[in-house]
């Protein structure tokens, strides 16, 4: 069966049609706006302070942790909190090292580039950002066969701001090259519920506190989630309401978007329901899973395995994937070898 991943609702993928001033204007600009993540902001904010003080760039950072948490955001905060430029680019769009070279000699001293995707980047290319990274440094070839040449030029000082949605698929000599690594978790329904609060406030949405929190608490601890369906709960208040946003009104926008009581949606249903019914709740491998519901495994993995495993339905053991007993429940479906059920 196919899947339409792209469509999906609670997908926390950047999708292009969405309205680019809106998200622009949505981004948190300094870490003072930027809610939870207590422990990334707390270190990050003294080694800012700590590298404007020796007039220094902010060493390397290494974002990771599942999408729409706020990498490509917190990339720009720093950029905006040292007073340099940023750059944005990913790691499929740097095709060859002559690319990178591109980038790198363009950015000012101090610059953020910002590389999303970062472990995408090819061989080729990462040999070229090994020196760049370390000693300011670029190696480029002049010409071709014998008389080929490598020729050495200096660079300003830059950081490097990489973002990953699995660090362990990062090559070990790019990995250590990162001065600062931070993973960044899940929010939890409260801060999120700031983070509706806060976009509603910048466009102007009307909403309550308890219709915040429904739309919260059912975003897969996601802000990008939070966002799209605090949008799309307006078109419902507008269309079905008087405008504003209720907790009625949030209940009904995300059911008509078949997001169930705890932010699960239909693909989610599918993976624990597939997992039941063909491989008796598990274990059973990723690569099965995937094949079996038409989904890449890797999507499954930094996309809905994150958020299953965090509300306790789907473990993760040494012999492959498991519904739990919570999963079970939560389907409705009885356990094997239980006789009566109660959710
Ligand atoms: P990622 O790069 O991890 O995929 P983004 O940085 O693009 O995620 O974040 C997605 C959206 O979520 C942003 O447009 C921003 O509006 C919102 N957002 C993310 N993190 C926060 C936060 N900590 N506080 C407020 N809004 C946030």
């Amino acid at each position: 069966m196919e899947t339409d991943y792209e469509s999906r609702f609670v997908n926390a993928e950047y999708s292009a049609s969405e309205d680019n001033e809106i998200e622009l204007s949505l981004r948190p600009k300094t870490l003072g706006d930027y809610i939870g993540q207590d422990k990334v902001k707390d270190n990050l904010s003294v080694y800012i302070d700590a590298a404007r003080q020796r007039n220094e760039p902010l060493d390397h950072v290494l974002l990771y942790g599942p999408p729409g948490l706020g990498k490509t955001t917190l990339a720009g905060i720093i950029a905006n909190e040292m007073g340099v430029n940023f750059r944005v680019t990913s790691g499929p769009a740097i095709e060859k090292p002559g690319d990178l070279a591109a980038l790198l000699t363009n950015l000012s001293e101090g610059d953020v580039l910002f590389i999303d995707e970062i472990h995408r980047l090819s061989r080729a290319v990462e040999e070229v950002l090994y020196p760049a990274m370390e000693d300011n440094e670029l190696d480029i070839i002049i010409g071709k066969g014998p008389s080929a040449r490598s020729i050495r030029l200096d660079l300003n000082r830059f950081t490097l701001v990489g973002a990953t949605t699995r660090a362990g698929q990062l090559s070990a000599p790019l990995r250590d090259r990162f001065g600062v690594i931070f993973r960044l978790e899940l929010y939890t329904p409260e801060q999120l519920s700031e983070i509706v609060n806060r976009s509603a406030g910048i466009l102007n949405i009307d909403i309550d506190p308890k219709g915040a929190l429904e739309i919260a608490s059912r975003s897969r601890g996601t802000p990008r989630i939070a966002n799209r369906f605090l949008k799309r709960a307006r078109d419902f208040a507008q269309i079905m309401g008087n405008g504003s946003i209720t907790e009625e009104i949030a209940n009904v926008a995300l059911a008509k978007m078949e997001v169930d009581n705890l932010g699960l949606d239909n693909i989610d249903r599918l993976i624990l329901t597939t997992m039941i019914k063909n491989y008796n709740g598990g274990p059973v491998g990723l690569d099965t899973i995937a094949a079996a519901i038409g989904e890449e495994a890797v999507t499954i993995e930094d996309v809905y395995e994150p958020f299953l495993i965090q509300t306790g339905f789907l473990s993760r053991t040494q012999r492959g994937r498991c519904v739990t007993p919570a999963g079970y429940a939560h389907l409705g479906i009885p356990m094997p070898g239980q006789q009566k059920f109660e959710v």
